[in-house]
């Protein structure tokens, strides 16, 4: 008897998997992984405990509204709890998202390269992507993407900062594209760097969405909070939008574990912004170390900085890993790498710095 195997959605056909960092090796004598974005640092001052007193109760299903931290996240930005909607990272947040607003004959818009979830979740939606390319400086190209709108674009990614490059788009260009976005277009601002931004030039998402019913912003705790094991991210968007994301969520998706855990790092906002400024100073010292060495590097408002190195991109990630020191490459593009401890950011800049002088 000839099995057929179980019939599974077409659009699944040739999806992108999702590629995680690499793990630091394990056995070598150092190994520092730069390759996802994370924060160095153990949890903030009193978020550990508030998980393990959650831990014991994990029997029981978390509060599926995520009341407490709704709350705190509301009143944190100023905005009405109606408008919070919490999931399962920003990613999560993100596929509902795309759930609420696009299917099959749907264009979702994003700038390419940028993040690497976004192609992957609109397919699995059915819609089709519209990748509009960087401009020559690895910044959002904002006019293209304003004139590649068409009567099927559903929603617009606007990665700002944006991964893997780094580079943010600036308040005024913003304010114009919004401007030209339709009010019934979706504009996605994904934040999930917002910490580490320094250029005041940068507009605040949330400031924008204010007066914008189509702006929705995405934040996380996976970065700046170090909490990206415990799958926990939110969303600030005007009514219906934010009703919607709490439709489509996954029920029971954030761990109260998650929940009190983000409260908690919420409280912990000294301490955070103090980690926060560590990481910015070496983000300075190591862009300006590559600088120094003759590598051009894209501005980063991130956590991380981009090397285009072409052709050469997996052989400096081959060199970096041998040094022990985990980054994240994509073939024939460039190189992102996560800003670390100092020790693993030194690594990382004698790699660079040997490699150069072989180029
Ligand atoms: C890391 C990252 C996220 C956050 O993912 P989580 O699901 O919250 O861990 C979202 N957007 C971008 C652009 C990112 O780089």
């Amino acid at each position: 008897m000839s099995e057929k195997s179980p019939k599974l959605r077409a659009e699944l056909d040739g999806i992108p998997t999702y590629k995680p960092g690499k793990p630091a090796a394990a056995g070598g004598a150092v190994a520092f992984k730069l390759s996802s974005n994370e924060n160095p640092y153990p949890p903030l001052p009193g978020v550990l405990e508030s998980a393990v007193a959650a831990a014991g109760n994990f029997n029981r299903y978390p509060d599926m509204a995520c009341t407490g931290l709704v709350n705190e996240l509301a009143e944190r930005f100023g905005v009405p709890v109606e408008h919070v909607a919490t999931g399962t990272g920003s990613v999560g947040v993100a596929q509902s998202l795309i759930q609420s607003t696009a299917g099959p004959g749907d264009e979702v818009m994003y700038a390419w390269r940028s993040f690497e979830a976004y192609p992957i979740i609109t397919q699995i939606s059915g819609a089709t992507s519209v990748q509009v390319p960087l401009t020559d400086g690895d910044v959002h190209d904002l006019d293209a993407m304003a004139e590649a709108i068409t009567d099927r674009t559903r929603l617009i990614f606007v990665c700002n900062p944006n991964n893997p490059t780094g580079t943010a788009v600036r308040r005024a260009e913003l304010e114009r594209f919004l401007d030209r976005v339709p009010s019934d277009v979706l504009v996605v601002l994904d934040e999930a760097y917002r910490e580490f931004v320094r250029d005041t030039d940068i507009p605040d998402g949330i400031e924008l969405y204010r007066s914008r019913p189509n702006v929705a912003v995405l934040r996380t705790f996976s970065k700046a909070y170090g909490l990206a094991g415990l799958r926990v991210g939110f969303a600030i968007a005007h009514e219906p939008v934010a009703a919607a994301l709490r439709k489509t969520a996954v029920p029971f998706g954030v761990s109260q574990l998650a929940q009190d855990a983000a409260v908690a790092s919420l409280r912990a906002e000294d301490e955070l912004l103090g980690r926060v400024g560590t990481l910015v100073c070496e983000r300075t010292r190591v862009y300006e170390g590559l600088v120094k060495q003759g590598w051009t590097v894209p501005d980063t408002q991130a956590n991380f900085v981009w090397l285009r190195l072409g052709e050469r991109t997996l052989d400096f990630a081959a060199a970096c890993e041998k040094a022990g020191v985990v980054v994240r490459p994509f073939a024939g593009e460039g190189l992102r790498v996560t800003i670390g401890e100092p020790e693993a950011n030194d690594l990382f800049l004698h790699t660079a710095e040997a490699f150069r002088k072989e180029l």
